[in-house]
């Protein structure tokens, strides 16, 4: 990048006290004409490698209603439709569009924002990127897309997504972990085959995956074949129809590397079970790294004996549920994949309740990250929590929820319970005892005092004094105003206990 660049920030066009967004788009910004086709071409050509940089749900929100609205003198003036797009182009996009800008147009010396409320939802001032930037589905799919390595033989595409450096290791999975890196350095070698084996959703493909796109990396011409084990059967059913067995051992045998995913799968299937153990004994033979998955040890499958027997010569891996640290290690590392910055209080609490597998964590923070991306809210602990119930995940009845049980039976103190409403629903402890009247801070107030009396039995003018010196007749308002709320909002008393439950008051 050029060092001379700059990238300044033009004061946003503020919008008058009182005034409402959709009263603004009415009004046009500083710059009212139809771009040129030029400004259009630049604009696209830039957005077309910033598309790539991105995921696609971020490029979509946050670049939809841009243009280019001048370009002289290495100036290149970008309109933005809303003031929030400015801070958040200014922090994360300001350079990644500089460079780009500069890749297509080296005279460009300096990107200049500037919020024009003109250009939302104008088709005739901006871009339809929906238009321009189909989503492609089989990109975004990993493992779906199939390749031909040779006649015959197909693999799943080995998946960019699944590395070995953005595998979070915990005790969980530290041995297969280290076990993947060991037949990395050396396919054939010790560890062969490898088996590992776990629940549902704790990270065996992404093992498998990483491994064999690992080995490819440094073994670029060596045949790398991953498959389920129904792609396996689906593939020797196919050649015994059609009398092509042969054929079908001759490719195998050119493998370097096999890897069968949930191999369980090929339980009472007699045929496959045998061509596969004579798969298995050639590569086996040959050296060849066999890299295989199950959801149980070898020992307990439904499989042949000689099969199993075979398994248990190499090296066996478990990958069990991830503790509490490692839960939020990986949160951490999935969201900072999805460029989100989430308050460090949203993602202990996901990583507090969703304790069954990593599936369910990441699932619950791609919630999270739509919420951001296509609404530009925030998640707060509260949004987080009405997820989970709305898919079941009730962190009120799961039985497995180490955190529940593990709450201290401690009676907490009133910072503490001012503390778990302020997170909560995200209001700072400044705004909780101050003068605010506005709904979003007068319902913590009341519930946290509501808590106080009930839980410590602080009186109303004790809590009066907590709350900012407030009268206590004030308090007693706030308490009975409450209380009604309760009677007829069923949500808000879940709310309530959620908290309770995280106060160890359950
Ligand atoms: P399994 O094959 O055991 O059912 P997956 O490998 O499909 O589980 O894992 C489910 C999801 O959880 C994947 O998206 C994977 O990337 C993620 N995952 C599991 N464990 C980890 C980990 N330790 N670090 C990072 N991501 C993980
Ligand atoms: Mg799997």
């Amino acid at each position: 990048m050029n060092p001379s660049a700059t990238i300044t920030a033009l004061p946003t066009v503020a919008l008058p006290a009182g005034r409402s967004l959709s009263e603004d788009r009415a009004k046009a910004g500083p710059i009212q004409s139809v771009p040129s086709a030029s400004s259009t071409d630049l604009w696209l050509e830039i957005l077309r490698k910033l598309e790539s940089k991105m995921p696609r749900g971020q490029f979509i929100t946050w670049f939809k209603n841009t243009m280019i609205l001048g370009n002289e003198e290495g100036e290149l003036i970008v309109g933005l439709p809303l003031p929030t797009y400015l801070t958040w182009h200014m922090e994360h996009y300001r350079v990644m569009t500089l460079e780009v800008a500069q890749e297509v147009d080296p005279s460009v010396r300096r990107i200049v924002y500037t919020v024009d409320t003109g250009l939302k939802d104008n088709p005739e001032r901006t871009i339809d990127l929906l238009e321009h930037f189909p989503e492609l589905k089989k990109r975004k799919l990993p493992g779906r897309q199939e390749i031909k390595l040779a006649e015959g033989i197909v693999t799943k595409i080995l998946s960019t997504k699944y590395t070995l450096e953005n595998f979070v290791v915990g005790t969980n999975n530290r041995l297969a972990h280290a076990a993947c890196l060991a037949v990395c350095n050396e396919p054939g070698g010790k560890y062969n085959p490898l088996f590992l084996y776990g629940g549902v959703g704790l990270g065996k493909t992404h093992l498998l995956q990483a491994t064999g796109s690992t080995i490819l990396k440094n073994h670029p011409r060596a045949t790398v074949v991953y498959v389920t084990s129904e792609d396996f059967t689906n593939q020797v059913v196919e050649s015994v129809q059609h009398g092509k067995m042969e054929q079908f051992n001759r490719r195998y045998r050119t493998v370097d590397v096999l890897i069968i995913d949930d191999i369980q799968f090929i339980a009472n299937k007699e045929r496959t079970q045998e061509i596969f153990f004579h798969t298995f004994n050639t590569l086996y033979e040959e050296h060849k790294q066999i890299i295989l998955s199950a959801d149980r040890p070898p020992q307990e499958l439904q499989l042949e004996d000689r099969l199993k027997s075979r398994f248990a010569r190499g090296m066996i891996a478990d990958v069990s549920k991830p503790d509490y640290e490692t839960r939020l290690a990986i949160l951490r590392e999935k969201a900072a994949e999805h460029h989100i910055f989430l308050d460090g209080g949203v993602l202990e609490f996901i990583a507090q309740h969703v304790t069954r597998n990593v599936r369910e964590l990441e699932g619950i923070l791609t919630q999270a990250v739509a919420l951001y991306e296509l609404e530009q809210r925030m998640p707060t602990v509260r949004a987080i929590a009405e997820i989970m119930s709305k898919l079941s995940m009730d962190p009120l009845k799961d039985e497995e929820n180490v955190g529940f049980t593990q709450a201290p039976k401690r009676r907490p103190t009133f910072q503490e319970i001012m503390e778990a409403v302020s997170r909560y629903y995200s209001v700072s402890l400044q705004d909780m005892t101050g003068a605010s009247r506005v709904r979003e801070i007068l319902l913590p107030r009341q519930i946290a005092m509501c808590l106080g009396k009930k839980h410590l039995g602080l009186s109303t003018t004790r809590l009066g004094e907590l709350f900012g010196n407030r009268d206590h007749t004030t308090v007693m308002n706030a308490l009975e105003k409450i209380e009604e709320k309760f009677h007829s909002d069923p949500q808000l008393l879940r709310e309530v206990r959620t908290i309770e439950v995280e106060l160890g008051l359950a």
